[in-house]
């Protein structure tokens, strides 16, 4: 907008909404003038970072020079952006008779997206210029000569070019259903905004045992009222010690729960600067520390650089609304902590003895149910009470102060020397020559330029194309691929299922079909192994889906990736895998992980089971726990590998490799083990430029680490994990 005023010459002025609510209420009688300078002012119905709705009523004021917004003779036109107001408030434009008005039809309906109106004024639309014009909107015009004569409908002249017109014909449809299953946008309001409300009110209750609130809610009102309040509600998770959790956190864990936030800055950095107080200079220091907009680096400096956000729809229930106040409860309590004071608190102790056998049951069994909870808030009457009930519960482990060492020691560990003399070594080596699909463990293996031979040449896509994995389809881990390099065939093996093999020798033929899928953004080329083979896997996973290959031969195969410390040209050869060649993980580790979570599962867990979540490439076994993340270079045998970082988990690891069985309790105790992280284990990228077949990856090799020269802030990875695949 800027940029395009600046072009014309036209000054843009920045309004706070402070400043308007200002102006509104000593409001000056206004001058009578004949200047008719259009001047434009344009503003959300409702923020769509908060929720906020700023009054309709200033469409009416400006343009009766009742309220200016800025002190300058001319005549006011304004331009309502109401995107995000419209998907659940009703907007009369015979009454808000604002010059432009522009909306989204996927944030009323949910469909089509990429679709959206901008509403002229008939008053106005004569005054438009067009400075460009494209098929369809010419009454005439001529190749040779500069003359273009539009034609006289205002749509028909700036609909330039060939309008969606399929998902035009939804939009009827969209209403449509919209009115038959709602019954209007009043209902949808009142609706979204009871579920908010209710949200809020708990949420903005919620305390730790040390009285510390849960959350920080960025919002300009206090809920009370949907003519000033969208169903938005705009926060960021604290600790108990009122630390900001990042986002990048509370996003993965509330992908566990099958709820999907918006995170960030929500493309609204205006809001965003002023309800976490960033300066501008910030926003540079940010941008320099390598954090741009749309990223997971959440926290910088200790300061948050975005935050969470949730927002109501038509279709949002109350128990949408719970299951998100579970999963906020349920994250930031232990398991230990789940269960309500066995002794009567002051505030139970009262009614306890009317309470019906259904809210006897209710407050002790799930009792960081929101459902008992909202049984208790209605039996005390006073929101007051009840959140003095919620205070009495411990909210969170007390951490002993050893951990909590611990955690701050890892965050910013200064590598001086090994914690041992003790010779490292390899202990087992692991490939997994489909993505998602089981390991396969090797005693030694032949190294790629790719990493391990054959790690991850193999995937499975479904009718489009699209990669499957573990995250949409857990039974992958019971499909068994093994390889035999003498016979040159794969094996791959399945409960009920006879085994089925493929040749190892690539398939070169001119008519196989090449194919290009995406591998976290990055474009591979494969070719697909037939039908034969697609059959099994389909008939095993009872989904249509296909075994594509990574094509060898195929220039440009080679993935750019930007290692640090390396030119930006350096290029980094991958298979499959998402993010580096190799992962490498430290029992020692596992062994310290172990401890904690058997503490939280309060269940018998295998060392071995958990090595198997982890789905490295490389185990190793050292004295000190997480030794490996203080290893800039390591070299096994002949081989030199870089560390290219730490990796960050995803839900993955909550994943049982043996029976493909999801426990969420996994990433929570990895997150609260490592001070809120997610990182275990490291990547490494092979180093000898020669890689080729001839060096041979072994069990017993040993290995040698160089330590980091000296602390570097680091960024964390922007990317999930390898073993994602
Ligand atoms: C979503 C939104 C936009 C952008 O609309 P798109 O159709 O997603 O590009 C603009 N303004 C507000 C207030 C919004 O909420």
């Amino acid at each position: 907008m800027r940029g395009i005023t600046a072009m014309m010459n036209v000054l843009s002025v920045l309004v706070q909404p402070k400043d308007m609510l200002l102006l509104e209420k000593n409001k000056e009688p206004a001058k009578e003038q004949n200047c008719t300078t259009p001047h434009l002012f344009c503003y959300p119905a409702q923020s769509n970072f908060s929720g906020t709705k700023y009054p309709l009523s200033w469409i009416r004021k400006i343009k009766a020079r009742e309220l200016c917004p800025v002190r300058i003779p001319g005549k006011w036109f304004v331009l309502l952006d109401a995107a995000a107001f419209v998907s659940t408030s009703p907007l009369d434009l015979t009454v808000h008779t604002a010059d432009f008005v522009a909306i989204s039809f996927y944030k009323i309906f949910g469909f089509p997206t990429g679709l959206g109106a901008l509403l002229v004024n008939n008053e106005i639309a004569p005054f438009l210029r067009k400075i460009y014009f494209g098929g369809g909107t010419a009454a005439a015009y001529l190749a040779g000569e500069d003359f273009y004569s539009p034609r006289q409908s205002i749509a028909e002249r700036f609909e330039d070019g060939t309008v969606s017109f399929l998902d035009i014909i939804a939009l009827k449809h969209g209403f449509d259903a919209l009115e038959r299953l709602t019954g209007g946008m009043e209902n949808i309001k009142q609706h979204t905004f009871a579920l908010a409300h209710y949200t809020y009110t708990v949420l903005s209750t919620l305390k730790y045992t040390n009285g510390a609130p849960v959350v920080h809610i960025y919002s300009d009102t206090d809920f009370s009222n949907p003519d000033v309040q969208g169903p938005i509600i705009n926060f960021n998770v604290l600790d108990e010690n009122g630390d900001i959790i990042g986002y990048s956190q509370v996003d993965k864990m509330a992908s566990l729960y099958n709820i999907h936030v918006r995170t960030g800055c929500f493309c609204n950095t205006g809001a965003c600067q002023q309800h976490l107080g960033i300066s501008n200079e910030d926003i540079k220091r940010n941008l320099q520390a390598g954090h741009m907009c749309g990223d997971d680096i959440d926290i910088i400096d200790g300061r948050p650089t975005g935050s969470v956000r949730i927002s109501f729809g038509y279709m949002s229930t109350f128990e949408d609304a719970q299951n998100f106040l579970k999963f906020i409860i349920a994250t930031q309590l232990s398991k230990a902590d789940m269960k309500f004071p066995s002794q009567p608190t002051p505030t139970k102790t009262v009614t306890e003895s009317e309470e019906s056998p259904m809210q006897n049951d209710q407050t002790s069994c799930h009792n960081a149910d929101v459902l008992s909870m909202k049984t208790i808030i209605a039996d005390t009457g006073p929101w007051n009470n009840s959140s003095a009930m919620l205070k009495t519960t411990r909210w969170q482990p007390p951490e002993t102060e050893l951990e909590r060492t611990r955690a701050a020691v890892f965050e910013r560990a200064v590598p001086v020397h090994s914690s041992s003399n003790k010779p490292i070594s390899v202990t087992n080596i692991c490939l997994y020559p489909i993505k998602s699909c089981s390991a396969f463990e090797v005693t030694q293996w032949p190294v790629g330029n790719q990493g391990l031979l054959y790690d991850r040449n193999w995937m499975l896509v479904n009718q489009n194309g699209v990669c499957i994995t573990q995250k949409q389809e857990p039974r992958l881990c019971l499909i068994h691929p093994s390889i035999d390099l003498k016979q040159k065939i794969m094996v791959i093996k399945a409960e009920g299922m006879d085994p089925i093999a493929i040749p190892l020798e690539e398939n070169l033929e001119k008519e196989r079909q090449i194919c290009q899928s995406k591998v976290c953004a990055h474009r591979v080329q494969t070719y697909d192994c037939g039908e034969r083979i697609a059959d099994w896997f389909s008939e095993f996973l009872g989904r249509q889906c296909h075994l594509i290959r990574q094509s060898s031969d195929f220039k440009g195969n080679a993935t750019q990736k930007h290692v640090k410390g390396q030119a930006p040209s350096a290029t980094l050869s991958l298979s499959l895998v998402n993010e580096a060649q190799y992962l490498l993980i430290n029992t020692a580790s596992i062994l310290y992980l172990k401890e904690q979570i058997i503490a939280r599962l309060e269940e018998p867990l295998e060392t071995e089971q958990l090595i198997q979540r982890f789905r490295a490439n490389i185990v190793i076994n050292t004295m000190e726990p997480f030794e490996e993340e203080e290893w800039a270079e390591i070299s096994i045998g002949a081989l030199h590998f870089q560390v290219v970082g730490p990796c960050n988990r995803c839900q993955i690891i909550c994943i049982d490799q043996k029976s493909g069985e999801r426990n969420k309790e996994f990433l929570q105790s990895l997150s609260n083990a490592r001070g809120r992280k997610t990182h275990f284990g490291i990547y490494l990228m092979n180093q000898s430029s020669c890689s080729s077949s001839s060096y041979i990856l072994s069990v017993g090799s040993p290995v040698f680490p160089m330590l980091k020269e000296s602390t570097k802030i680091q960024c964390p990875p922007s990317n999930e994990e390898k073993a994602s695949g």
